[in-house]
């Protein structure tokens, strides 16, 4: 199946973990894809193991989202290298946990400034070339707690939640130009991100999962795929839960 022949994808975030998954799913169905993560070793090794597969399909860019100005000059360099830009997938995000108490400023501004500003950044860089180019797609990667919130994660449940209203905005606003956006937002997914949590706390979050279980980046990959694919043209402002039923 090639559902993504001649389109080019930008994946932020897509040196590991979820973003590396849906760069890689992209490609094994066509796509060229542009691999953006803040070190160049973790761009550059997920490009890599892409291109063993998929001779050719990606090319890392080590850039830190937050640096609007950086942003800028990665789209324009983007747009160089590929010629256009069809599909802008908004994954990088970060965690700075700690209970509101103990919260410090940079905290807060780390988090919003990645997983929000992040957003703001791309969609301003690559917006000229997305509205000229044809089934273009923005898909922005949420989470649940920016749904439901989360005692610990005020910074990130915000930064989350701004960029739900964010995806929708940009629906409205983009719609005439046929560039779509939406948001999947992941409950609790194996990755670095949730290694990191203590066993306490894994097991009391999967006795709220219905499916009873922690979720895979294969499963985000194939929500992300379906968003960018031909078949969900007709598809805009909505967030898409992948999360074995939690928050239904
Ligand atoms: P991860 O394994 O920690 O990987 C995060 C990726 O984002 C890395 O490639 C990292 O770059 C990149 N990144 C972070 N800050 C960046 C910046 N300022 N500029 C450019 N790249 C940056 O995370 P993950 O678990 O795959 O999560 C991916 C997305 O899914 C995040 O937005 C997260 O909030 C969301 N999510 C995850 C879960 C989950 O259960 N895992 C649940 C809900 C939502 P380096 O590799 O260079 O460090």
């Amino acid at each position: 199946m090639s559902r993504f022949a001649n389109k080019v994808a930008v994946v932020t975030g897509g040196g590991r973990g979820i973003g590396q998954e849906i760069a890689r799913k992209l490609a094994s169905e066509g796509a060229k894809v542009a691999v953006v993560s803040r070190s160049a070793s973790s761009c550059g090794k997920a490009a890599d193991e892409i291109n063993a597969e998929f001779p050719g399909a990606a090319k890392a860019y080590p850039v830190d989202i937050a640096d609007h100005a950086a942003v800028q000059e990665l789209a324009k360099q983007v747009c160089e290298d590929f010629g256009s830009v069809n599909i802008l997938v908004n994954n990088a995000g970060v965690t700075r946990d700690t209970l509101l108490m103990r919260m410090k400023e940079d905290d807060w501004d780390t988090v919003l400034n990645t997983n929000l500003k992040g957003a703001f950044n791309t969609v301003k860089g690559f917006m000229r070339v997305l509205m000229k180019a044809e089934d273009a797609r923005i898909i922005n990667i949420a989470s649940v707690i920016g749904l439901i919130g989360n005692a610990g994660q005020a910074n990130y449940s915000a930064s989350k939640a701004g960029l739900i209203g964010f995806t929708k905005a940009v629906a409205r606003e983009l719609a005439g130009r046929q560039v779509t956006s939406n948001a999947v937002a992941p409950g609790f997914i194996t990755t670095d991100m949730t290694d990191e949590l203590p066993d306490a706390v894994k097991e009391a979050v999967i006795g709220k999962i219905p499916l009873a279980t922690f979720g895979e980046t294969k499963d985000i990959a194939e929500a992300v795929a379906f968003l960018a694919s031909p078949g969900a043209r007709y598809i805009t402002g909505q967030v898409l839960a992948v999360d074995g039923g939690m928050t239904m």
